[in-house]
């Protein structure tokens, strides 16, 4: 995950949700089963998410991508976003590469790590295409 002023300069400066309801909803089916909140939400160790912590200022993080929407551009409460950096139960924490074994080169070179830049699609879908 990014560092807090990451978060916090890539954020869209728009209201993540209308209203209480709406991000309760949310929350309730992402957050509170993400692995990355777990601490702070059930020992109250840590400072918890830094993603929830953007959306309390009235910002929309960047890693909430929109969600799927109908052909009115209807969306479920549960799905109003997708966060990126969700974490599932069971999900074993941060995904990392393989070493080469020992003695051997690589098949091919191995990309520089680098900061993701996450972005929504800019492309608005037609109705009349589905
Ligand atoms: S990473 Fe996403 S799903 Fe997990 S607690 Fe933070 S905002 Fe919620």
């Amino acid at each position: 995950m990014r560092t807090d002023n990451d978060i916090a300069a890539h954020a869209r400066d728009r209201m993540p949700f209308a209203n209480s309801v709406e991000g309760e909803q949310w929350q309730a089916n992402w957050c509170a089963r993400c692995l990355r909140d777990a601490p702070f939400r059930r020992m109250g160790k840590g400072s918890g998410c830094p993603l929830l912590l953007v959306a309390l200022t009235n910002r929309t993080p960047a890693e909430w991508l929109d969600g799927p929407r109908d052909e009115r551009g209807r969306y479920s409460l549960a799905e109003q976003y997708v966060c990126v950096e969700f974490r599932a139960p069971g999900d074993g924490g941060q995904s990392r590469p393989r070493p080469e074994p020992r003695g051997m080169d690589g098949l091919f070179p191995r990309p520089q790590r680098r900061i993701r830049t996450l972005v929504s699609p800019s492309e608005e879908v037609p109705a009349s295409a589905t």
